[in-house]
């Protein structure tokens, strides 16, 4: 089965109640059991079945199930948002006196994230580069896991995958990726050696910007149960699924940052067109950067010729280069020109709408950021960021050239 055919008639698809072709919104707090006993049951995960809708949820496990086929793994936990799924998988692995080793370019949100977790005594050891050679120098015998993204949002900078997964498990340590940027469409980070992958759903795989939303897939190749983590102390009996284990059971549960089933469903929706939506999301703006480029902008997209990551991108993700690009004007001043000029992008802080959405980071995803951080994600006073839409090609083209000539005279 090709990608948009599994999407559809894949595992888990379409085994719905009265022969509903979309999955039930099951928007109940708790399941009534048939006697006590059976209640007992589900509580100590000697049965499968549902009890209450923050520890587990049907429209939320067929998510968790089809996210979880997508990108390969063994098992998924839907979150309330992509932080709550980057903040529960690290504090899933993490005790106090811990280290991460992660890269330099990160998400805003995920850097603020590193900042509240050093208050509580875990350390992240930040690299410009996931290699060997980085993670060899940073390593101590308290790092427990190494982070990174596939495309850096809005560092545009590409992972290589394969090398990244190589330095950790050389190292004993699992390998994190949030894939939020590129997508099961562009790649399945499980299959070239990452170890667990993290979605913001509220992106590309929602689709519409109609629901916050994350996910955590457990690829189920790393051995957590030689790792010797602290943090997973008790669950090596779990073998393969102690992390998934301690993930659901513990840190999920109790800090509470369930998906709402409403927000399952649309996930799920959203996940059916990711394949048809993420073909011209990547066309238009390989095109729109195509013309930036032409009109002498200079401006970052990984698939470009002139793009450091070029032969990453068509290694790891068939020559395409996502819905994300960059471009500078010269001077905020200018940059806000442009954007107040625009006639099709909305002025908005959100990336994997069908719409064209653009924002200046500097002032606004990355405010709480330092001037070093926002250097390190390749955010200046002068970066647009533009999150391509589904909208023709030639009406971005031209709206984009418009505002940018006008500004320039
Ligand atoms: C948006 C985003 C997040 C955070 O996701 P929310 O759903 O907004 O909490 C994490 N990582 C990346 C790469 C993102 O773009």
């Amino acid at each position: 089965m090709y990608f948009n055919t599994s999407l559809l008639h894949g595992k888990n698809t379409a085994q719905y109640a009265d022969g509903a072709t979309l999955v039930p919104v099951s928007q109940s707090n708790a399941f009534c059991c048939q006697s006590m006993e059976d209640l007992e049951r589900v509580f100590s995960h000697k049965k499968p079945g549902f009890a209450y809708s923050r520890i587990g949820n049907p429209t939320v496990a067929a998510f968790e199930q089809r996210i979880s086929e997508l990108e390969g793994g063994i098992g998924a936990v839907a979150t309330s948002s992509g932080m709550a799924a980057v903040s529960h998988t690290l504090l899933s692995l993490l005790v106090p006196g811990d280290e991460i080793i992660a890269a330099g370019c990160l998400y805003g949100g995920t850097i603020g994230l590193f900042d509240d977790l050093e208050r509580l005594g875990i350390h992240t050891h930040f690299v410009s580069r996931l290699d060997e050679e980085s993670i060899r120098a940073a390593v101590s015998s308290r790092t427990r896991c190494v982070f990174g993204e596939v495309i850096a949002n809005p560092a545009l900078s590409v992972l290589d995958i394969r090398a990244a997964a190589r330095a950790a498990h050389t190292a004993g340590l699992p390998l994190i990726v949030d894939n939020t940027t590129a997508t099961p469409f562009l790649c399945r980070p499980l299959s070239l050696g990452a170890d667990i992958v993290i979605h913001s759903a509220s992106k590309y795989i929602v689709g519409s910007g109609d629901a916050i939303s994350g996910v955590v897939v457990d690829g189920g190749s790393f051995s957590w149960d030689r790792a010797h983590l602290p943090a997973l102390a008790g669950f090596e009996k779990f073998g393969k699924l102690a992390f998934l284990m301690r993930l659901r059971t513990d840190i999920h549960e109790n800090l509470g940052g369930c998906l709402s089933p409403m927000n399952a469903f649309l996930g799920t929706l959203g996940l059916e067109t990711l394949g048809l939506r993420m073909e011209r999301i990547c066309e238009n703006a390989a095109r729109l950067a195509e013309a930036l480029k032409g009109a002498g902008i200079p401006v970052n997209y990984p698939a470009l010729d002139e793009s450091p990551c070029r032969d990453l991108c068509r290694e790891q993700f068939r020559g395409l280069g996502g819905g994300i690009l960059t471009f500078r004007t010269g001077s905020a001043e200018s940059a806000r020109k442009v954007i107040n000029r625009l006639r099709y992008a909305c002025i908005a802080s959100n990336i994997g709408d069908i719409r064209t959405l653009v924002l200046l980071p500097s002032t606004t995803i990355f405010l709480k950021n330092t001037d070093r951080q926002k250097a390190d994600a390749g955010v200046f006073e002068d970066t647009v960021r533009v999150s391509v839409g589904i909208e023709n090609a030639e009406d971005l083209i031209e709206d984009f050239l418009t505002a940018l000539e006008a500004c320039q005279e």
